[in-house]
């Protein structure tokens, strides 16, 4: 098991190198660990797999059934869907198929709710319903005055993104993955003889085959190899997160009509507990412009204030923002290049928590047609996750667990919830935390109300002692 943040690279040539350790990358590398007869790196440009996008999202495990039919997206996200589902029941990724109600708030959004059943039914999803006004109230009796009706998509489900991406890169690098972490891809090369060479900030990187998954970067990689297919355009979502107490007020998944603008703001649980408003769709050049604005929230009160207006009275606990890869195109840009042992993995925008197995074993299809004689397949070892969903029990409510290991019993998040047992295991795992954010994200501490108030020191203590 190798994971390195620092020092220089390995000498010798990878059979594949995948750049970018998002959920996308980590999802390929996982799915080419499958293959023992390769050796693989995921190269990652920060401290950590997952900080990028996938660690911004609304967290929807969605069924595709607004996609575009017959794009490639839609058929990713329909068997994403699927296999995250699948994979998240094995692994302990917190799911919970809440299923989403598409509200109509005038006369022109409930016209077009038989058109999205349709749509829907294109998409190979025939399980939508119409709903009049007294059922939706009876289901959402929190909801704003003045809705007509709504779709009710019974699939659509919530999940945990983090456990997510740290479940596919776990499983990566125990069946052989090197992740290498802190190592910024700066200058990409070919050539026929010796293959990739990846120029990064902790020396050169050789590979024969190379996967760009690198996010909103995927443009820039994608030119240093002589394509001009796309340019990035980060699409900025904020969201604003509500306390637990807000958790009643909303059972489903709440969705406007989609516009041609885009999405919308919606009203979901997480499952976490809490309940999330967002989120905003703006075009930007900055593609580290991941704050929040005043302007933002505002706009997303006022929208979140028509949808659920008790949501407005509830605590903050915190806000956050993800830039989506948008592109000029309306399709995934995925594309081999056999003549350069190379495969793109580009514009990835708002679905690509979802459909990230799907693109991992579509990705391994291409590179094969690149050349990569892959080798047989095989299973890999199951990997359990730390139990994160409220859904779930969390370590702290079983007693057998607390029996056999007290310090399961000994709460230092009071917010969250979270163990001394939980912050341990995290912190010796196989990719362990480097900064409190990524312990954060392991275990959920100083996530909670006080944000770190009141258990901040005593995290901190545990996360220096295990580095010391
Ligand atoms: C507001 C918002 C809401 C969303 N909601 C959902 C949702 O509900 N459901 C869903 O399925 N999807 C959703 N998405 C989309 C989903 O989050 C993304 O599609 C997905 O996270 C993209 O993953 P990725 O691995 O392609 O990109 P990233 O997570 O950005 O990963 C790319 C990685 O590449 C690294 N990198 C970049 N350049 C280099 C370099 N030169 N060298 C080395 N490393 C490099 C970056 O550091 C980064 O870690 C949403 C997105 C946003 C922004």
């Amino acid at each position: 098991m190798t994971v390195t943040a620092q020092g220089p690279l390995p000498g010798h040539t990878y059979d594949v190198a995948v750049v970018g350790a998002g959920v996308v990358g980590c999802a390929v590398a996982r799915e080419l660990a499958r293959h023992p007869r390769l050796r693989i790196a995921l190269v990652e440009a920060q401290d950590d797999v997952g900080q990028g996008t996938s660690k911004a999202n609304t967290a929807i495990l969605h069924t595709g059934f607004d996609a575009t039919p017959g794009t490639l997206e839609a058929r990713l996200v329909r068997e994403g869907h699927q296999r995250l589902a699948a994979y998240a029941a094995e692994c302990g990724i917190p799911v919970e198929e809440v299923g989403a109600l598409l509200v109509a708030w005038d006369e022109e959004q409930l016209a077009a709710l038989p058109r999205l059943a349709e749509k829907a039914e294109r998409n190979d999803y025939p399980h939508t319903r119409l709903l009049g006004a007294e059922e939706l109230y009876t289901r959402e009796p929190h909801l704003g005055p003045g809705a007509l009706g709504a779709l009710h998509v019974p699939g659509e489900s919530i999940i945990c993104p983090w456990t997510t991406t740290l479940a596919y890169a776990t499983q990566a690098v125990r069946a052989g993955v090197d992740l290498h972490l802190n190592t910024r891809v700066e200058q990409l090369s070919r050539d026929a003889a010796r293959g990739h060479l990846l120029t990064t900030a902790r020396g050169t990187l050789r590979a024969r085959h190379l996967v760009n998954a690198a996010g909103l970067h995927a443009d820039s990689l994608d030119r240093e190899l002589g394509h001009d297919d796309f340019t990035v355009t980060p699409r900025r979502g904020q969201l604003i997160v509500h306390d637990k107490l807000a958790r009643p007020l909303v059972r489903h998944i709440l969705l406007p009509v989609p516009t041609a603008l885009g999405k919308g703001v919606l009203v979901a649980p997480t499952v976490y507990g809490n309940v999330l408003l967002g989120p905003t769709a703006e075009d930007l050049d900055d593609k580290r412009a991941t704050g929040s604005t005043a302007e933002g929230l505002a706009l997303l009160r006022e929208q979140g204030g028509r949808i659920l207006p008790a949501l407005l009275r509830e605590e903050v606990t915190a806000v956050y923002a993800g830039l989506r890869a948008a592109t000029e195109h309306e399709d995934y840009r995925i594309h081999a290049h056999p003549g350069q042992a190379y495969v793109t993995v580009g514009g990835i925008r708002s679905t690509g928590l979802t459909a990230s197995l799907a693109i991992a074993a579509h990705v391994v299809g291409l590179l094969t047609g690149t050349g990569l004689d892959a080798g047989p397949a095989r299973d890999l070892d199951p990997v359990r996750m730390p139990s994160l969903g409220e859904a779930f029990p969390r370590p702290h409510q079983r007693p057998e667990l607390i029996a056999a290991d007290p310090e399961y019993g000994t709460l230092v998040c009071h917010c969250e919830r979270v163990s001394r047992g939980e912050i341990r295991d995290a912190l010796a795992s196989t990719i362990p935390p480097r900064t409190l954010d990524g312990l954060r994200r392991r275990t959920r501490a100083r996530a909670g109300r006080c944000q770190g108030f009141y258990c901040g020191a005593a995290v901190r203590q545990l996360f220096e002692e295990a580095r010391t």
